[in-house]
Protein backbone atom coordinates (compact mmCIF):
# COMPACT_ATOMS: atom_id res chain seq x y z
CA UNK A 1 0.00 0.00 0.00
CA UNK A 2 0.97 3.14 -0.80
CA UNK A 3 1.94 5.97 1.30
CA UNK A 4 -0.89 8.37 -0.31
CA UNK A 5 -2.89 5.54 0.00
CA UNK A 6 -2.32 5.12 4.10
CA UNK A 7 -2.72 8.80 4.52
CA UNK A 8 -6.21 8.89 3.01
CA UNK A 9 -7.64 5.92 4.99
CA UNK A 10 -6.46 7.42 7.73
CA UNK A 11 -8.62 10.31 6.92
CA UNK A 12 -11.26 8.49 5.68
CA UNK A 13 -11.34 6.30 8.28
CA UNK A 14 -11.77 9.00 11.07
CA UNK A 15 -14.09 11.22 8.75
CA UNK A 16 -16.39 8.30 9.15
CA UNK A 17 -16.08 8.22 12.74
CA UNK A 18 -17.38 12.09 12.50
CA UNK A 19 -14.21 14.07 12.58
CA UNK A 20 -13.21 17.18 10.89
CA UNK A 21 -10.58 17.30 8.29
CA UNK A 22 -7.60 19.24 9.30
CA UNK A 23 -5.51 20.47 6.65
CA UNK A 24 -1.94 20.41 7.42
CA UNK A 25 -0.49 23.41 9.24
CA UNK A 26 2.73 25.06 7.95
CA UNK A 27 6.16 23.96 9.88
CA UNK A 28 5.96 27.28 11.51
CA UNK A 29 4.04 27.68 14.89
CA UNK A 30 1.36 30.25 14.41
CA UNK A 31 1.17 32.44 17.60
CA UNK A 32 3.29 30.31 19.60
CA UNK A 33 6.38 31.71 20.62
CA UNK A 34 7.05 28.17 23.13
CA UNK A 35 7.52 26.10 20.51
CA UNK A 36 10.65 26.36 17.40
CA UNK A 37 8.85 23.82 14.67
CA UNK A 38 5.37 22.22 14.61
CA UNK A 39 6.57 18.69 16.01
CA UNK A 40 3.75 16.87 16.56
CA UNK A 41 0.21 16.87 15.04
CA UNK A 42 -1.16 17.89 17.95
CA UNK A 43 0.79 21.15 18.22
CA UNK A 44 -1.26 23.45 15.78
CA UNK A 45 -4.09 22.37 17.92
CA UNK A 46 -3.04 24.18 21.10
CA UNK A 47 -5.80 26.63 21.71
CA UNK A 48 -8.60 24.14 21.35
CA UNK A 49 -6.68 21.81 23.83
CA UNK A 50 -6.21 24.93 26.36
CA UNK A 51 -9.70 25.98 25.98
CA UNK A 52 -8.83 29.09 24.25
CA UNK A 53 -10.79 28.69 21.05
CA UNK A 54 -13.86 26.29 20.90
CA UNK A 55 -13.22 24.27 17.44
CA UNK A 56 -16.37 23.79 14.92
CA UNK A 57 -16.66 20.51 15.24
CA UNK A 58 -15.00 18.77 18.78
CA UNK A 59 -13.37 15.82 17.10
CA UNK A 60 -10.60 16.80 14.53
CA UNK A 61 -8.47 14.56 12.19
CA UNK A 62 -5.19 15.16 10.44
CA UNK A 63 -1.66 14.15 8.51
CA UNK A 64 0.53 16.88 9.70
CA UNK A 65 4.10 18.03 8.88
CA UNK A 66 6.71 17.81 11.82
CA UNK A 67 10.01 18.45 12.64
CA UNK A 68 11.95 16.88 15.66
CA UNK A 69 15.45 18.20 15.45
CA UNK A 70 16.30 16.43 18.70
CA UNK A 71 15.74 13.15 16.16
CA UNK A 72 18.95 13.89 14.30
CA UNK A 73 21.33 11.64 15.76
CA UNK A 74 18.97 9.17 14.98
CA UNK A 75 18.20 9.52 11.27
CA UNK A 76 19.91 7.12 8.98
CA UNK A 77 20.87 4.72 12.13
CA UNK A 78 17.70 3.60 13.15
CA UNK A 79 15.22 2.33 10.80
CA UNK A 80 12.36 4.84 12.24
CA UNK A 81 13.29 8.65 13.09
CA UNK A 82 13.48 11.75 10.79
CA UNK A 83 13.83 14.80 11.36
CA UNK A 84 10.81 15.51 8.95
CA UNK A 85 7.86 13.53 9.36
CA UNK A 86 4.55 13.20 9.29
CA UNK A 87 2.09 12.34 11.78
CA UNK A 88 -1.43 11.04 11.60
CA UNK A 89 -3.43 12.23 13.94
CA UNK A 90 -7.37 11.90 15.58
CA UNK A 91 -8.43 14.55 18.40
CA UNK A 92 -11.54 14.98 20.78
CA UNK A 93 -11.79 18.12 22.49
CA UNK A 94 -13.93 17.71 25.78
CA UNK A 95 -15.93 14.91 23.15
CA UNK A 96 -15.20 10.64 23.11
CA UNK A 97 -12.41 9.61 25.10
CA UNK A 98 -10.51 6.30 25.84
CA UNK A 99 -13.23 3.53 24.56
CA UNK A 100 -13.84 5.35 21.67
CA UNK A 101 -9.71 6.03 21.25
CA UNK A 102 -9.06 2.69 21.62
CA UNK A 103 -11.91 0.46 19.62
CA UNK A 104 -11.09 3.35 16.97
CA UNK A 105 -7.31 2.29 16.82
CA UNK A 106 -7.65 -1.20 17.02
CA UNK A 107 -10.48 -0.78 14.02
CA UNK A 108 -8.18 1.33 11.67
CA UNK A 109 -5.34 -1.14 12.51
CA UNK A 110 -6.65 -4.68 11.78
CA UNK A 111 -10.03 -3.39 10.06
CA UNK A 112 -8.88 -5.38 6.39
CA UNK A 113 -10.86 -2.53 4.21
CA UNK A 114 -8.38 -0.07 6.61
CA UNK A 115 -4.67 -1.18 6.99
CA UNK A 116 -5.57 -4.63 7.90
CA UNK A 117 -2.71 -5.60 10.51
CA UNK A 118 -2.51 -8.99 11.53
CA UNK A 119 -3.99 -8.35 15.17
CA UNK A 120 -1.67 -11.41 16.50
CA UNK A 121 1.36 -9.00 15.82
CA UNK A 122 0.22 -6.00 17.84
CA UNK A 123 0.75 -5.54 21.73
CA UNK A 124 0.21 -1.90 23.66
CA UNK A 125 1.85 -0.11 26.59
CA UNK A 126 -0.55 1.45 29.06
CA UNK A 127 0.19 3.29 32.37
CA UNK A 128 0.32 1.19 35.20
CA UNK A 129 -2.39 2.69 37.27
CA UNK A 130 -4.88 3.65 34.45
CA UNK A 131 -6.98 0.43 34.91
CA UNK A 132 -9.55 1.56 32.45
CA UNK A 133 -6.97 1.72 29.29
CA UNK A 134 -5.95 -1.93 30.67
CA UNK A 135 -9.42 -3.08 30.85
CA UNK A 136 -10.65 -1.92 27.47
CA UNK A 137 -7.57 -3.32 25.78
CA UNK A 138 -8.26 -6.70 27.63
CA UNK A 139 -12.04 -7.26 27.81
CA UNK A 140 -12.82 -5.01 25.16
CA UNK A 141 -10.63 -5.56 22.30
CA UNK A 142 -9.19 -9.32 23.67
CA UNK A 143 -5.38 -8.46 23.96
CA UNK A 144 -4.34 -11.28 26.00
CA UNK A 145 -2.13 -9.64 29.52
CA UNK A 146 1.51 -10.71 27.84
CA UNK A 147 0.66 -7.79 25.55
CA UNK A 148 -0.53 -5.10 27.88
CA UNK A 149 2.51 -3.96 29.24
CA UNK A 150 2.21 -1.29 32.23
CA UNK A 151 4.98 1.28 31.42
CA UNK A 152 5.70 3.82 34.24
CA UNK A 153 6.60 6.59 31.56
CA UNK A 154 3.42 6.66 29.69
CA UNK A 155 2.07 9.55 31.82
CA UNK A 156 2.24 13.10 30.39
CA UNK A 157 2.83 15.59 32.56
CA UNK A 158 4.45 19.25 32.56
CA UNK A 159 4.08 20.64 36.25
CA UNK A 160 0.99 22.87 36.00
CA UNK A 161 -2.19 22.24 33.44
CA UNK A 162 -3.76 19.26 31.57
CA UNK A 163 -1.74 15.79 31.59
CA UNK A 164 -2.67 12.21 31.99
CA UNK A 165 -1.81 8.44 31.25
CA UNK A 166 -0.94 7.77 27.43
CA UNK A 167 -1.04 4.33 25.97
CA UNK A 168 1.08 3.22 22.95
CA UNK A 169 0.56 0.74 20.20
CA UNK A 170 3.53 -1.62 18.75
CA UNK A 171 3.79 -3.79 15.82
CA UNK A 172 5.66 -6.85 16.24
CA UNK A 173 8.18 -7.01 13.00
CA UNK A 174 9.85 -10.35 13.97
CA UNK A 175 12.34 -12.21 14.53
CA UNK A 176 14.61 -9.82 11.77
CA UNK A 177 14.48 -7.12 13.66
CA UNK A 178 15.05 -8.53 17.57
CA UNK A 179 16.22 -11.26 19.80
CA UNK A 180 13.03 -12.02 22.42
CA UNK A 181 16.15 -13.78 24.42
CA UNK A 182 17.84 -9.68 24.62
CA UNK A 183 15.78 -8.12 27.65
CA UNK A 184 15.51 -5.11 25.69
CA UNK A 185 13.72 -6.57 23.19
CA UNK A 186 9.62 -6.14 24.60
CA UNK A 187 7.30 -3.88 24.00
CA UNK A 188 8.27 -0.33 24.86
CA UNK A 189 12.20 -1.47 25.43
CA UNK A 190 14.98 0.24 23.26
CA UNK A 191 14.48 -2.05 20.18
CA UNK A 192 13.66 -1.76 16.24
CA UNK A 193 11.71 -5.33 17.10
CA UNK A 194 8.59 -4.26 18.42
CA UNK A 195 8.11 -0.59 16.57
CA UNK A 196 6.08 2.01 18.49
CA UNK A 197 3.79 2.80 15.49
CA UNK A 198 0.59 5.03 17.59
CA UNK A 199 0.40 6.99 20.77
CA UNK A 200 -2.87 7.71 22.30
CA UNK A 201 -2.38 10.11 25.22
CA UNK A 202 -5.60 10.53 27.36
CA UNK A 203 -5.76 14.33 29.19
CA UNK A 204 -8.02 14.15 32.18
CA UNK A 205 -6.40 15.69 34.73
CA UNK A 206 -5.15 19.51 35.91
CA UNK A 207 -1.56 19.34 37.44
CA UNK A 208 -2.39 21.95 39.88
CA UNK A 209 -0.24 24.67 41.64
CA UNK A 210 -0.67 22.95 44.87
CA UNK A 211 1.17 19.70 43.14
CA UNK A 212 -2.48 18.00 43.66
CA UNK A 213 -4.28 15.90 40.41
CA UNK A 214 -7.82 16.96 39.74
CA UNK A 215 -10.43 15.74 37.10
CA UNK A 216 -10.59 17.67 34.06
CA UNK A 217 -14.29 18.54 33.38
CA UNK A 218 -13.52 18.14 29.62
CA UNK A 219 -11.08 15.36 28.77
CA UNK A 220 -9.52 15.24 25.86
CA UNK A 221 -7.72 13.06 23.65
CA UNK A 222 -4.70 14.02 21.46
CA UNK A 223 -3.24 11.24 19.29
CA UNK A 224 -0.20 10.62 17.00
CA UNK A 225 0.29 8.08 14.40
CA UNK A 226 3.60 8.11 11.68
CA UNK A 227 2.75 7.57 8.12
CA UNK A 228 6.62 6.18 7.25
CA UNK A 229 6.48 3.72 9.78
CA UNK A 230 2.70 2.42 8.97
CA UNK A 231 3.96 2.50 5.29
CA UNK A 232 7.19 0.40 6.22
CA UNK A 233 5.25 -2.49 7.17
CA UNK A 234 3.01 -2.11 5.05
CA UNK A 235 5.30 -2.03 2.01
CA UNK A 236 7.34 -5.02 3.99
CA UNK A 237 10.06 -3.37 3.50
CA UNK A 238 13.45 -2.80 6.49
CA UNK A 239 13.12 0.61 7.01
CA UNK A 240 11.20 4.10 7.05
CA UNK A 241 13.83 4.58 4.01
CA UNK A 242 13.09 1.67 2.20
CA UNK A 243 9.62 2.87 1.47
CA UNK A 244 7.81 4.57 -1.48
CA UNK A 245 8.09 8.32 0.62
CA UNK A 246 12.23 7.63 0.20
CA UNK A 247 13.00 5.66 -1.74
CA UNK A 248 13.09 8.23 -5.03
CA UNK A 249 15.36 10.39 -2.91
CA UNK A 250 17.74 7.79 -2.41
CA UNK A 251 17.79 6.85 -5.55
CA UNK A 252 18.15 10.05 -7.31
CA UNK A 253 21.13 10.77 -4.71
CA UNK A 254 22.51 7.64 -5.54
CA UNK A 255 22.63 8.00 -9.35
CA UNK A 256 24.12 11.25 -9.05
CA UNK A 257 26.79 9.83 -6.77
CA UNK A 258 27.73 6.81 -9.06
CA UNK A 259 27.25 4.47 -5.60
CA UNK A 260 24.82 1.26 -5.12
CA UNK A 261 22.56 1.32 -2.49
CA UNK A 262 22.96 -1.47 -0.02
CA UNK A 263 26.06 -2.40 -1.31
CA UNK A 264 27.98 -0.38 1.66
CA UNK A 265 26.88 1.03 5.19
CA UNK A 266 28.45 4.51 5.40
CA UNK A 267 27.15 5.23 2.17
CA UNK A 268 23.90 4.23 3.09
CA UNK A 269 23.56 6.12 5.79
CA UNK A 270 24.65 8.80 3.77
CA UNK A 271 21.90 8.22 0.99
CA UNK A 272 19.18 8.19 4.19
CA UNK A 273 20.80 11.21 5.83
CA UNK A 274 20.30 13.21 2.57
CA UNK A 275 17.11 11.82 1.94
CA UNK A 276 15.72 13.01 4.98
CA UNK A 277 16.93 15.87 5.28
CA UNK A 278 16.32 17.41 1.88
CA UNK A 279 12.77 17.31 2.75
CA UNK A 280 12.97 18.83 6.00
CA UNK A 281 15.07 21.66 4.25
CA UNK A 282 12.66 21.86 0.92
CA UNK A 283 9.53 21.61 3.43
CA UNK A 284 10.61 24.33 5.73
CA UNK A 285 12.00 26.69 2.95
CA UNK A 286 8.24 26.50 1.37
CA UNK A 287 7.21 27.46 4.71
CA UNK A 288 9.23 30.58 4.50
CA UNK A 289 11.81 29.75 6.19
CA UNK A 290 15.72 31.42 5.08
CA UNK A 291 18.88 29.64 5.96
CA UNK A 292 20.37 32.68 8.30
CA UNK A 293 22.65 32.15 11.62
CA UNK A 294 19.39 32.09 14.00
CA UNK A 295 16.46 30.19 15.23
CA UNK A 296 14.70 28.37 12.33
CA UNK A 297 17.18 29.43 9.73
CA UNK A 298 20.32 28.51 11.59
CA UNK A 299 18.77 24.98 12.26
CA UNK A 300 18.15 25.08 8.34
CA UNK A 301 21.52 26.04 7.36
CA UNK A 302 22.91 22.89 9.68
CA UNK A 303 21.06 20.83 8.05
CA UNK A 304 22.15 21.37 4.49
CA UNK A 305 25.74 21.97 5.26
CA UNK A 306 25.07 18.45 7.05
CA UNK A 307 23.79 16.83 3.88
CA UNK A 308 26.52 19.04 1.79
CA UNK A 309 28.75 17.27 4.53
CA UNK A 310 27.30 13.62 3.93
CA UNK A 311 27.01 14.01 -0.05
CA UNK A 312 30.87 14.13 0.07
CA UNK A 313 30.94 10.78 1.79
CA UNK A 314 29.71 9.71 -1.64
CA UNK A 315 32.14 11.67 -3.68
CA UNK A 316 29.18 14.34 -4.74
CA UNK A 317 31.50 17.51 -4.66
CA UNK A 318 29.06 19.83 -6.26
CA UNK A 319 26.22 21.49 -5.27
CA UNK A 320 23.15 18.82 -5.70
CA UNK A 321 20.89 18.94 -3.02
CA UNK A 322 18.76 21.40 -4.66
CA UNK A 323 18.32 18.86 -8.16
CA UNK A 324 16.29 16.61 -4.92
CA UNK A 325 13.73 19.14 -5.30
CA UNK A 326 11.41 18.07 -7.71
CA UNK A 327 11.85 14.65 -6.60
CA UNK A 328 10.07 15.85 -2.86
CA UNK A 329 7.80 17.59 -4.70
CA UNK A 330 7.05 13.97 -6.96
CA UNK A 331 6.67 12.43 -3.63
CA UNK A 332 4.83 14.66 -1.67
CA UNK A 333 3.05 17.14 -4.01
CA UNK A 334 -0.41 15.48 -4.25
CA UNK A 335 -0.66 16.10 -0.49
CA UNK A 336 1.37 19.41 0.05
CA UNK A 337 1.15 21.12 -3.01
CA UNK A 338 2.90 23.81 -1.81
CA UNK A 339 6.50 22.10 -2.60
CA UNK A 340 5.29 22.02 -6.39
CA UNK A 341 4.01 24.99 -6.37
CA UNK A 342 7.12 27.08 -5.01
CA UNK A 343 9.52 24.33 -6.46
CA UNK A 344 11.45 27.37 -8.32
CA UNK A 345 12.04 29.66 -5.39
CA UNK A 346 12.85 25.94 -2.72
CA UNK A 347 15.29 25.31 -5.32
CA UNK A 348 16.89 28.48 -5.73
CA UNK A 349 17.63 29.17 -2.31
CA UNK A 350 18.79 25.51 -1.78
CA UNK A 351 21.45 25.63 -4.92
CA UNK A 352 22.51 29.54 -3.63
CA UNK A 353 23.11 28.12 0.12
CA UNK A 354 25.24 25.00 -0.96
CA UNK A 355 26.96 27.24 -3.46
CA UNK A 356 28.33 29.56 -0.44
CA UNK A 357 28.99 26.44 1.71
CA UNK A 358 30.89 25.06 -1.16
CA UNK A 359 32.69 28.71 -1.02
CA UNK A 360 33.25 28.77 2.78
CA UNK A 361 35.05 25.56 2.51
CA UNK A 362 37.65 26.83 0.36
CA UNK A 363 37.84 29.95 1.99
CA UNK A 364 37.89 28.25 5.04
CA UNK A 365 40.93 26.17 3.53
CA UNK A 366 43.04 29.28 2.64
CA UNK A 367 42.75 30.43 6.56
CA UNK A 368 43.79 26.71 7.59
CA UNK A 369 46.97 26.77 5.10
CA UNK A 370 47.98 30.16 6.56
CA UNK A 371 47.52 29.10 10.07
CA UNK A 372 49.09 25.50 9.67
CA UNK A 373 52.14 27.82 8.06
CA UNK A 374 52.29 30.42 10.48
CA UNK A 375 52.50 27.73 13.55
CA UNK A 376 55.39 25.29 11.55
CA UNK A 377 57.47 29.02 11.30
CA UNK A 378 56.77 29.93 15.08
CA UNK A 379 58.09 26.27 15.44
CA UNK A 380 54.65 24.68 16.63
CA UNK A 381 52.87 21.64 15.58
CA UNK A 382 49.25 22.48 16.90
CA UNK A 383 46.76 24.86 15.78
CA UNK A 384 45.07 26.36 19.04
CA UNK A 385 41.70 25.08 20.07
CA UNK A 386 40.48 29.26 19.96
CA UNK A 387 41.66 28.87 16.43
CA UNK A 388 39.62 25.96 15.10
CA UNK A 389 36.78 27.19 17.06
CA UNK A 390 37.13 30.76 15.27
CA UNK A 391 37.06 28.80 11.62
CA UNK A 392 34.17 26.48 13.41
CA UNK A 393 32.12 29.10 14.69
CA UNK A 394 32.77 32.24 12.20
CA UNK A 395 33.48 30.62 8.95
CA UNK A 396 31.49 27.70 9.51
CA UNK A 397 34.44 25.47 8.47
CA UNK A 398 33.97 21.53 10.29
CA UNK A 399 35.99 20.78 12.69
CA UNK A 400 36.59 17.32 11.25
CA UNK A 401 38.37 18.83 8.34
CA UNK A 402 40.37 21.37 10.44
CA UNK A 403 41.44 17.64 12.08
CA UNK A 404 41.85 16.26 8.48
CA UNK A 405 44.04 18.59 7.14
CA UNK A 406 46.16 18.97 10.29
CA UNK A 407 47.05 15.37 10.10
CA UNK A 408 47.93 15.80 6.12
CA UNK A 409 50.29 18.31 7.15
CA UNK A 410 52.24 16.28 9.82
CA UNK A 411 50.26 18.70 13.01
CA UNK A 412 47.61 17.94 15.43
CA UNK A 413 44.54 20.70 16.39
CA UNK A 414 43.82 20.95 20.25
CA UNK A 415 40.26 19.39 20.70
CA UNK A 416 40.58 20.49 24.39
CA UNK A 417 40.47 23.62 23.80
CA UNK A 418 37.80 23.53 20.52
CA UNK A 419 35.15 21.84 23.08
CA UNK A 420 36.30 24.74 26.23
CA UNK A 421 35.83 27.23 23.52
CA UNK A 422 32.46 25.81 22.48
CA UNK A 423 31.24 25.20 25.87
CA UNK A 424 32.09 29.23 26.56
CA UNK A 425 29.65 29.80 23.69
CA UNK A 426 27.01 27.57 24.68
CA UNK A 427 27.25 29.24 28.66
CA UNK A 428 27.01 32.76 26.69
CA UNK A 429 24.27 31.77 24.47
CA UNK A 430 22.43 30.03 27.50
CA UNK A 431 23.10 33.13 29.43
CA UNK A 432 21.49 35.22 26.95
CA UNK A 433 18.58 33.21 26.14
CA UNK A 434 15.71 33.63 27.92
CA UNK A 435 13.35 30.45 29.38
CA UNK A 436 10.33 29.59 27.58
CA UNK A 437 7.68 26.84 28.40
CA UNK A 438 5.22 24.83 26.20
CA UNK A 439 2.65 22.51 26.82
CA UNK A 440 3.48 19.42 26.15
CA UNK A 441 2.66 17.39 23.45
CA UNK A 442 3.54 13.40 22.07
CA UNK A 443 7.21 13.57 22.90
CA UNK A 444 7.55 15.74 25.49
CA UNK A 445 10.85 16.54 25.98
CA UNK A 446 10.66 18.23 22.78
CA UNK A 447 9.66 21.28 23.82
CA UNK A 448 13.19 21.67 24.83
CA UNK A 449 13.94 22.94 21.24
CA UNK A 450 16.42 25.79 22.49
CA UNK A 451 18.74 22.79 23.78
CA UNK A 452 18.10 20.49 21.47
CA UNK A 453 18.38 22.35 18.25
CA UNK A 454 22.00 23.26 19.55
CA UNK A 455 23.29 21.93 16.40
CA UNK A 456 25.39 18.59 16.26
CA UNK A 457 25.91 18.73 12.99
CA UNK A 458 29.30 18.29 11.97
CA UNK A 459 30.14 15.21 14.62
CA UNK A 460 29.39 11.90 14.09
CA UNK A 461 30.41 11.72 10.38
CA UNK A 462 33.44 9.10 9.30
CA UNK A 463 36.99 9.88 8.20
CA UNK A 464 36.01 9.26 4.54
CA UNK A 465 34.21 12.79 4.84
CA UNK A 466 36.90 14.74 3.96
CA UNK A 467 36.86 16.74 1.41
CA UNK A 468 40.67 18.10 1.05
P1 LIG B 1 10.12 6.87 19.43
O1 LIG B 1 10.01 6.27 20.81
O2 LIG B 1 10.13 5.84 18.35
O3 LIG B 1 11.23 7.88 19.34
P2 LIG B 1 8.20 8.78 20.30
O4 LIG B 1 7.67 8.04 21.48
O5 LIG B 1 9.24 9.81 20.55
O6 LIG B 1 8.77 7.71 19.21
P3 LIG B 1 5.72 10.20 20.03
O7 LIG B 1 6.21 11.47 20.59
O8 LIG B 1 4.90 9.31 20.88
O9 LIG B 1 7.01 9.41 19.47
O10 LIG B 1 4.99 10.55 18.64
C1 LIG B 1 3.87 9.86 18.14
C2 LIG B 1 4.23 9.01 16.92
O11 LIG B 1 4.91 9.77 15.92
C3 LIG B 1 5.17 7.86 17.23
O12 LIG B 1 4.46 6.76 17.73
C4 LIG B 1 5.77 7.58 15.85
O13 LIG B 1 4.91 6.77 15.08
C5 LIG B 1 5.85 8.96 15.22
N1 LIG B 1 7.20 9.56 15.39
C6 LIG B 1 7.70 10.18 16.46
N2 LIG B 1 8.93 10.67 16.25
C7 LIG B 1 9.23 10.36 14.97
C8 LIG B 1 10.36 10.62 14.14
N3 LIG B 1 11.42 11.30 14.56
N4 LIG B 1 10.34 10.17 12.87
C9 LIG B 1 9.28 9.47 12.41
N5 LIG B 1 8.18 9.20 13.14
C10 LIG B 1 8.14 9.65 14.41
MG1 LIG C 1 8.45 6.20 22.21
MG1 LIG D 1 5.70 7.67 21.85
MG1 LIG E 1 11.21 9.81 20.17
Amino acid sequence: MKAAEIRSKWLAFFESKGHKIEPSSPLVPHNDPSLLWINAGMAPLKAYFDGRVIPENPRIANSQKCIRTNDIENVGKTRRHHTFFEMLGNFSIGDYFKEEAISWAWEFLTGPEWIGFDPEKLSVTVYPEDEEAYRFWNEKIGLPPERIVKLQDNFWDIGEGPCGPCTEIFYDRGDKYGDLSDPECTTGGENERFLEVWNLVFSQFNHNKDGSYTPLPNKNIDTGAGLERFASILQDVDSNFDTDLFMPLIERTSGIAGVKYKTNEDNDVALKVIADHIRTVAFSVGDGVLPSNEGRGYVIRRLLRRAVRYGKVLGIDRPFLWELTPTVGEIMGNYYPEVLEKREFIEKVIRTEEERFHETLSDGLTILADLCQKARAEGRTVISGPDAFKLYDTYGFPFDLTEDYATEQGMTVDREGFDSSMQEQRDRARAARQETDSMKVQGGPLAEYNEKSEFVGYEGLTAESRVL
